[in-house]
């Protein structure tokens, strides 16, 4: 590897030289309902005046203002109307329909008085109405929302659930999307055995594949576990060489500089071009993006849990968004209040899990949490953000402002 890519390079140069090599995915048709955590590659406009009529809002009456000016009126039922049927009746002077919430308003009538409102016996065929009845009250005029043709949902938005609420009330019942991603996912690294296993003498449990395929799916990723590889060549360019086959290769461990780290040489001779190598990040140090010629892209995270996790968000979250189309999601620094006190950030920024929570008064407080570094997956279980120090940044204490980056969706 040349030296070139040996440089350490700052995590804002990282997600620029990431972003820079990243493709959109296809675009392909989609039903809405699996697409739940994919963006669309279209705008989405509503097929229908929404509401499609004038829509009772309340069960009541529906009956005509000017009959209830005088401060109420006792008033002839001549129809009752649920919500998917419409009547066929025109409501008079001197007349009013039963309505339920979500029925279209009958002729003539021009406002819905609550039930609470009225006093009314089933078999009595009138409504005492006990107070006026402004024009318009509890009913939603047809198009009140929007009209149709409006557009409802831009292309490049993520579908959540209230989006696909959106699209589904708009007739979207399939939606252009970018394709869902295919990553591998590799462990590398002697020393580990699968969450199913006790470890005994000097093995560890492999913690990192459970962990990235739980953010890769998050992030509307198909994830292809090729488990682990062990610290030879051998074992590992035969997994490294299944996963060039997807979109995005991540493999954990075997990336630094000692002397079992074989995983840049395995990438180099498997074509793989390495745009970097180190990033100046703590915990996070050894971690190497590159890239082959037909595009999958590849990460190489450092094995301790919390690294890995740095070198996600950090760069392989943003690259996901760049390939479901909406480049430039990275994630955003906030400032919070410090609670207890942070060590000078030394030379690279430092990324410490902590709570970010806002405080009785509403002031975002960030609490860094009791963490033994970078191997110690356990802070991290408790965190919902990291405190994130500059390099340079000096010690701060209690009641500072200091960096924080959200770990979850907002
Ligand atoms: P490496 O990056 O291979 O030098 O590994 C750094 C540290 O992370 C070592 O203590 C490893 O045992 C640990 N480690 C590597 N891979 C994993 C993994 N998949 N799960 C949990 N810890 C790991
Ligand atoms: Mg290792």
């Amino acid at each position: 590897m040349s030296s070139e890519h040996d440089q350490l390079i700052s995590v804002a140069e990282a997600q620029r030289i990431v972003l820079d090599h990243v493709a959109v995915a296809p675009i392909m048709p989609m039903d809405l309902v699996q697409a739940l955590g994919l963006t669309l590659a279209e705008d989405v406009a509503c097929d229908v005046d929404m509401p499609p009529f004038d829509k009772a809002m309340m069960d009541g009456f529906a009956a005509r203002s000017a009959d209830t000016d005088q401060g109420g009126a006792t008033l002839k039922v001549i129809d009752h109307i649920a919500a998917g049927s419409s009547s066929k009746k025109t409501v008079g002077a001197g007349e009013a329909a039963r309505i339920n919430t979500g029925a279209p308003i009958p002729e003539g009538a021009d406002a819905v008085v609550r039930v609470e409102d009225t006093t009314w016996t089933d078999d009595g065929g009138s409504v005492k109405i006990q107070l006026p009845i402004p024009k318009g009250t509890n009913v939603c005029d047809r198009a009140e929302y929007l009209k149709s043709g409006e557009p409802v949902l831009a292309k490049g938005t993520r579908l959540g659930p209230a989006q696909i609420a959106v699209a589904a009330a708009a007739g979207a019942a399939n939606v252009n999307i970018y394709r869902r991603p295919v990553f591998a996912v590799l462990a590398t690294g002697n020393e580990l055995v699968d969450v199913g296993k006790r470890p005994t003498g000097a093995q560890i449990r492999n913690s990192n594949t459970p962990m990235l395929a739980a953010l890769l799916s998050d992030d509307g990723v198909n994830v292809v576990s090729l488990g682990i590889a062990m610290d030879d060549m051998a074992s590992l360019t035969k997994s490294i060489e299944y996963g060039l086959e997807c979109d995005g290769l991540c493999i954990t461990g075997g990336v630094s500089m000692g002397a079992f780290d074989f995983v840049p040489d395995v990438l180099a001779q498997c074509g793989v071009q390495v745009h970097f190598h180190k990033m100046s990040s703590k915990p996070g140090k050894p971690t190497l993006f590159g890239t082959t010629e037909k595009g999958t892209c590849v990460f190489g995270l450092p094995g301790n849990p919390v690294s890995a996790m740095v070198g996600y968000w950090m760069l392989m979250r943003p690259a996901i968004a760049a390939m479901q189309g909406r480049a430039g999601e990275l994630p955003q620094a906030i400032e919070a209040d410090l609670i207890g006190s942070q060590k000078a950030a030394g030379d690279r920024d430092s990324y410490w899990p902590a709570c970010i929570d806002p405080d009785q008064s509403g002031r975002l407080t960030a609490r860094a949490l009791s963490w033994r570094g970078s191997g110690d997956p356990f802070g991290m279980g408790k965190a919902n953000g990291w405190i994130v120090r500059p390099a340079g940044s000096p010690a701060a204490s209690d009641g500072d402002k200091v960096q924080v980056v959200m770990l979850e969706r907002i």
